[in-house]
């Protein structure tokens, strides 16, 4: 008898047309991670950083991060990452769609085409450092760190898609040009709750 591998159980309302699979359920077809009802990519760490299923978990994604940030279709999205550390690498464009990140994102000395992080939530800090980015999108995105825009080379941030989804930033926007600079950067799509 062949056993009947589980698939994981993610699932995401969204009102974002783009992503609108099944009646507005994205559902995953991975298998099922371990003992958990999630694969590997939507199962969330425990709060315990010292635990071995943590450690085991974070093991298992790690292994993947770099595919799952390369790879240029929506597959992974809603994906649930510890952290993303990128140094000294270029791309044509990066989506994070939905994405969890338990940590910080950092990117230093990286040029990327388009930076999409719509609807993602980040724990941490987000830093561009010595980075060349073209458009970088948080619509419907939450930062619970800080923004830090310091020694970046970035077109244009949008903070609310064509459909008025809103971006949040908890943190603080740390920025060494000008006012104006900064309000150019953000061209007129400047829309942060601060909570
Ligand atoms: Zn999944």
């Amino acid at each position: 008898m062949i056993p009947i591998k589980k698939t994981c159980r993610f699932y995401l309302k969204t009102d974002y047309p783009f992503f609108s699979l099944f009646d507005d359920e994205l559902v995953c077809f991975n298998e099922v991670w371990d003992d958990s009802d999630y694969c590997k990519i939507h199962t969330d760490f425990p709060d315990d950083e010292d635990s071995p299923i943590y450690n085991k978990l974070l093991n298992e994604k790690n292994k993947i991060i770099d595919e799952i940030i390369e790879n240029r279709d929506d597959e992974w999205i809603g994906a649930i990452l510890p952290e993303i550390n990128i140094e000294n690498k270029k791309f044509s464009n990066i989506k994070l769609p939905y994405f969890k990140i338990k940590k910080s994102i950092s990117f230093v000395n990286a040029e990327i085409g388009d930076l999409n992080l719509y609807g993602a939530v980040i724990e941490g800090d987000i830093k561009f450092n010595k980075s060349k980015i073209e458009n970088v999108y948080f619509d419907n995105a939450i930062i619970k760190g800080n923004l830090d825009l310091r020694d970046t080379d970035i077109n244009e941030i949008n903070f609310e898609s064509l459909f008025g989804d809103k971006g949040i930033i908890e943190g603080e926007i740390l920025f060494n040009g000008s006012e104006e600079e900064l309000n150019n950067l953000f061209k007129d799509n400047m829309i942060i709750e601060k909570k």
